[in-house]
């Protein structure tokens, strides 16, 4: 083992070079205030997850340069529906109708890989020392002025420090194990597969938008079409093993029951994942700030919790930018209560509806939830409230009121 012991500095340190930590580091660089990221893989992290990005987010990325490039990369989706397969019976929603709410008024399907991709090359382009590959955090500490972390990179041991600590580490967090605080909440009963294909749906089912949630008759599934793939979502049958939900087999006769072809299905990537609803109590303590992932988790349904976790990030660098400029600390506190509002009384709470809504099984109950849909759309100031609640301008707004 090599004993070398590095130091390296900077005004911020970020644990997690995920979409929340790089988002973070942009802004807080474009802001004059000096970053480290420490990101454990050795690359850009590219596992397949969120796609969809909702119209706020992308009119918050726009202020860093990058929702241009994501649309370079990804798709508009301006309708999205819920619908009984094959069938005519069914809601179409128009984010048309929020063109004087954003500049965005539509859902993009881009893989987050892209706005890894894209923030870490802007990063690395302003300050090549700001992203710490392969690098583990391991301990924090602190003290009155400051706050370090231990990490490892490869063999080497390196002691990042700074005046605040971000934990964009993601669901199993050692930055909020730090903290020492409950991660409270529950773990829904079943788990969700995400397949990307390369097979072209569109050419074989009318009528498919870039955001579909299907009712068939014995299961419900989600498609999502991005530049490159349709991503099929659903929840794979109750006795199957993570392994025999992930088999070959098992993937093909479950998209042949979308669409039946007499060759298989070309895959991409096939996962499958556990489905929480938890929080932590506060998102700050002492030097110590958590963001997105790290502090709160929903389920996918509906695309919120990178959203969510970018909102927290824009939310935070204003707070340490004015606390950079000389604001009291006491901002950390303010940006807890607002993200913590935005998290459990939006977010969680629409993507645990969405969850259950999906997952019915019962025809008259879903049938109700259809029309309840309906009535939304037939009145407009309640549809409008519809939709910015589901595309979370509404949760920005509610939490900015926060005191
Ligand atoms: C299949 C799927 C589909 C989804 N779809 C959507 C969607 O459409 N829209 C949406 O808004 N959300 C979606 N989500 C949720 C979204 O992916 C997460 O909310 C988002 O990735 C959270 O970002 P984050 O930066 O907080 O954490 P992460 O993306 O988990 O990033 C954390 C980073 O920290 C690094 N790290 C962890 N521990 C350490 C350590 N000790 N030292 C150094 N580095 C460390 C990791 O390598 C990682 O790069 C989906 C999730 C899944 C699983």
């Amino acid at each position: 083992m090599n004993n070398t012991f590095l130091e390296k500095k900077a005004d911020v340190i970020i644990i997690g070079g995920g979409p929340v930590g790089l988002v973070t580091a942009l802004k807080l660089t474009l802001s004059g205030i000096s970053v480290i990221v420490i990101e454990i893989s050795d690359k850009p992290y590219a596992e397949p997850r969120a796609s969809t990005f909702h119209p706020p987010t992308l009119d918050l990325l726009d202020q860093l340069g990058i929702s241009s490039k994501l649309i370079e990369n990804g798709r508009k989706s301006k309708k999205w529906q819920f619908s009984f397969f094959n069938s005519e019976n069914k809601v179409v929603f128009d984010l048309g109708i929020l063109s004087n709410d954003t500049n965005h008024p539509y859902r993009l399907q881009c893989e987050q890989i892209n706005l890894i991709k894209i923030a870490s090359t802007i990063l690395l382009k302003k300050n090549s020392e700001s992203i710490s590959y392969n690098t583990r955090a391991i301990t924090i500490s602190e003290n009155t002025q400051s706050v370090s972390v231990k990490a490892m990179k490869g063999e080497e041991n390196i002691t990042f420090s700074g005046k605040w600590l971000v934990g964009a580490d993601g669901a199993n967090s050692m930055a909020r194990k730090h903290l020492n605080v409950k991660f409270e909440g529950k773990t829904y009963p079943s788990s969700s597969v995400s397949i990307n294909t390369t097979f072209p749906f569109h050419d074989y089912i009318n009528n498919l938008y870039g955001v579909n949630y299907f009712w068939s008759e014995d299961w419900s599934f989600s498609m999502f079409r991005t530049k490159s793939f349709w991503r099929v979502g659903y929840s794979p049958q109750k006795n199957l093993s993570d392994k025999e939900a992930l088999n070959d087999k098992n993937i093909q006769d479950r998209l042949s029951k979308i669409v039946q072809i007499e060759n298989r299905f070309g895959i991409q990537s096939a996962v499958i994942y556990r489905i929480h609803k938890r929080i932590v109590k506060s998102f700050r303590k002492g030097r110590v700030i958590l963001a997105g992932d790290s502090a709160h988790l929903n389920s996918p349904s509906g695309g919120f919790g990178m959203n969510g976790g970018i909102h927290d990030a824009f939310n935070l660098c204003d707070k340490l930018i004015r606390i950079f400029n000389g604001s009291s600390d006491s901002l950390l506190d303010l940006y807890s209560r607002q993200r913590k509002y935005a998290a459990v009384s939006d977010i969680q709470e629409t993507s645990d509806q969405n969850y259950k809504k999906h997952r019915e099984k019962n025809h008259k109950k879903r049938l109700e939830a259809l029309n309840e849909l309906k009535k939304i759309k037939e009145n407009k100031e309640e549809y409008l409230k519809y939709l910015r609640k589901t595309s979370l301008i509404s949760s920005l707004k509610d939490a900015s009121r926060i005191k």
